[in-house]
């Protein structure tokens, strides 16, 4: 089997190797010291000062967006949500159902974040930016610079969903001025689904966090900033994980997070270079390195996937809506070689061949 997914992701050696270990019980000491050093890593990778804290969530990333929502703005708030695809529509829905007002930016497949689509939002008021820096469903990386110079500007605090583009694209949480990321565990760090992060810097935990009521008992951040100040979470967290995150942290502080990245981009460009004179193609906006979007010769998108799995074991990302048919997305996170895309890119013309 081999995964050209982006979450989960074909897993490294090192944590198939951490993950067959029994976890050991958590309320010790030895695991709060655990816990403890995870976040200075993680701070050291993500590029932030150590006055940020870390929410660690057993849930998968969806619930960060959602809990990350409902603790850092209320219904006093009035946001600005980039919707340019079924992540950000994902943050418009959340703000729908906990009354949070809200403004979308709705961008059709292919249409590019540029200057012009935030122009006619500056000095209206807006307190709130949600933005998945890397809208994975359709591979538009948006440009941080830009959206980071609207938000300081207008003094609107940025979430940023960093899910994808984090260990895959250039990611330095205080240069961007980006105050909220929310990082979980399958997609760029390679390790098991199951938990999220949500890294808040001081500013917005002092302004925000403490002071705003979430109206909920699992996702209450005020309880797991508490918690963590002797490096413990509220309730049980998924403990494997920790390990999985604690050995990848390790790994990237040890061999410095640019390496990483540079890998995924070496990735990236030999796949899209082996694309050149076929009769796939790659869309024209800005793309991160964590996947490639391929449109297909032909409309059989659904055919391809299956048809790669029963000959080769090999799992794309089938992509939803109006692409359903049309584009596939594959990955460049995780454990795979440029022979793997010289296989892939095999396979996928053998199909047309065949089909
Ligand atoms: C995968 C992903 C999520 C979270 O999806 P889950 O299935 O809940 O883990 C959120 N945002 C982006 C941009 C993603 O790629």
């Amino acid at each position: 089997m081999k995964l050209f997914t982006i979450g989960p992701v074909q897993m490294y050696k090192r944590t198939l190797e951490i993950k067959k270990n029994q976890v050991p019980y958590f309320r010790t000491q030895d695991f709060s010291n655990l816990m403890l050093d995870i976040d200075k890593k993680f701070r050291e990778c993500i590029k932030t000062d150590k006055s940020s804290k870390i929410v660690h969530l057993t849930a998968s990333g969806s619930a960060a967006l959602e809990a990350t929502v409902i603790n850092c703005f209320s219904k006093n708030d009035k946001i600005l949500v980039v919707n340019g695809g079924s992540f950000g529509a994902r943050f418009s829905k959340i703000c729908d159902i906990y009354d949070i007002p809200h403004t979308d930016i709705v961008l059709e497949f292919g249409e590019i974040l540029d200057e012009e689509k935030l122009k006619p939002f500056e000095n209206k008021g807006y307190t709130g930016f949600l933005v998945n820096l890397h809208e994975t469903s359709t591979g538009q990386l948006y440009n941080i610079s830009l959206i980071s110079d609207f938000c300081k500007k207008n003094h609107i605090t940025l979430v940023v969903d960093a899910i994808t583009t984090f260990l895959a694209d250039n990611y330095n949480m205080d240069e961007m001025g980006i105050d909220v990321t929310i990082v979980s565990s399958q997609k760029g760090l390679a390790i098991s689904p199951g938990m999220a992060w949500v890294i808040i810097n001081k500013k917005t935990i002092e302004e925000r966090v403490i002071k705003i009521n979430s109206k909920s008992m699992y996702f209450d951040f005020k309880d797991y900033l508490n918690n963590i100040e002797r490096g413990q979470t509220p309730f049980t967290p998924a403990i494997g994980i920790e390990y999985e995150l604690d050995d990848m942290l390790t790994y990237l502080t040890e061999n410095n997070v640019e390496s990483r990245v540079d890998e995924v981009a070496n990735r990236a460009l030999y796949f899209r270079e082996l694309l050149k004179g076929t009769d796939f193609s790659i869309p024209s906006f800005p793309i991160s390195n964590a996947i490639t979007p391929v449109i297909l010769p032909e409309n059989k998108a659904k055919d391809l996937f299956n048809w790669l799995w029963d000959n080769y074991e090999y799992h794309i990302n089938p992509c939803g809506g109006k692409n359903a048919e049309r584009m596939i997305r594959i990955s460049h996170v995780g454990d795979l070689q440029n022979e793997d895309y010289d296989n892939l890119l095999k396979a996928m013309k053998n199909f047309f061949k065949e089909n």
